[in-house]
């Protein structure tokens, strides 16, 4: 249920609907717009009546919400979220990159993604320590070592760090190293893992299952935002269809949307695992700016062919720069905006 404030009314009287709200037993989620405020009722509503609290002074209305998720819905929240993080914030209309390699694999082979991707104007380095592998005899990443790297990547570079993390007792490990924890496509609905990434308050790239519905993901989202976790990114890295010899999986664009229009949460869109072909992801990045995506999640490693996972889907340094052209021109056709890339404010600055 969600409690809508008449315009203009004063903090006395927001105060005072929050304190009857908590001394019935519930906590609240306040949400003050550019024009209305709005007090989210958190815990189980049937015992509640209505009109007590529509009587109270200042108040508009009291919406029950009737979608499965709750703190995840744009009723609740009606502006976009903003995550900030160390200054940078996702969810404006600037169009967050993450980029780097599928996984850690070395010192140099980090450092060396890292320096290109953040000279191009990504904000954020990705790269998996933990890997969740279809197969027990792949590589399975490096471990705390290749945390340890990241966070050295990230220091030296000033880039955030995303990475992923596959059971709830390590958690408080990856959360030592990285900004950002990433729970993957296969754990989606692991929801041990989503409260333990919950309870530890970090932000959170949700991917979606690639065989979850929009519900689903919304569903996994709330997990984490019902422990009072509030930055959750939702991603869209593409779903399972019939055809998987032209393309690893299907990017749903129409999630985009979807989820913008459901949900005030920042949508992330990784073209990378969506087409699982290098030569595709530059179209997918393009098609998931267009369609309102707020952040980009990019596979990139200096030499794909040599990489230890997910080779045939990570750009080359220079194809990522070209990307990054690319949706820049994109963005600016929706109004949005793509960090510059480093050589052009030396260029400027040097002038
Ligand atoms: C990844 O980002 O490298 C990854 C394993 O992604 P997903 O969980 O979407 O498959
Ligand atoms: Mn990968």
């Amino acid at each position: 249920m969600i409690i809508v404030m008449r315009q203009g009314s004063s903090s006395k009287e927001v105060g005072d609907v929050i304190k009857r709200v908590q001394d019935l037993g519930y906590q609240v989620h306040l949400s003050k717009g550019v024009e209305r405020t709005i007090i989210g009722i958190i815990g189980d509503e049937r015992p509640l009546t209505v009109q007590p609290l529509e009587r109270l002074s200042g108040v508009e209305a009291v919406v029950p919400i009737l979608k499965p998720f709750k703190l995840a819905s744009r009723d609740f929240h009606p502006e976009n979220s903003v995550i900030t993080i160390k200054g940078t914030e996702i969810g404006t209309d600037e169009i967050i990159v993450m980029a780097g390699p599928c996984s850690v694999e070395s010192w140099e082979q980090l450092q060396e993604t890292a320096h290109v991707v953040k000279r191009a104007g990504a904000k954020v380095l990705r790269g998996g320590a933990f890997k969740p592998r279809t197969s027990p005899y792949s590589f399975q990443g490096l471990g705390e070592e290749g945390l340890q790297m990241l966070r050295a990547a990230g220091d030296e570079t000033g880039l955030l760090i995303v990475t992923e993390v596959m059971a709830p007792k390590q958690v408080d490990l990856v959360c030592h190293y990285a900004d950002i924890l990433q729970i993957g496509a296969r754990n989606m609905q692991n929801y041990n893992l989503l409260r333990a990434a919950g309870d530890s308050g970090h932000p959170v790239l949700l991917k979606r299952g690639f065989s979850s519905t929009v519900e689903e993901l919304l569903m996994a989202a709330e997990y984490i935002l019902s422990k009072g976790d509030y930055q959750v990114m939702l991603c869209e890295r593409g779903i399972r269809t019939f055809d998987t010899k032209y393309t690893r999986n299907t990017l749903d664009i129409n999630a985009v949307p979807v989820l913008k229009q459901l949900s005030h949460l920042p949508v992330i869109v990784d073209p990378s695992h969506a087409t699982g072909k290098w030569d595709l992801v530059t179209a997918a990045a393009r098609a998931g700016v267009a369609a309102g995506a707020d952040g980009l999640l990019i596979e990139v490693h200096p030499e794909p062919d040599k990489a230890l996972s997910d080779g045939q889907q990570s750009l080359r340094p220079e194809n990522f720069v070209e990307l990054m052209a690319q949706i820049r021109r994109v963005a600016e056709a929706v109004d949005r905006t793509v960090t510059e890339p480093e050589v052009e404010r030396v260029a400027v600055s040097a002038l």
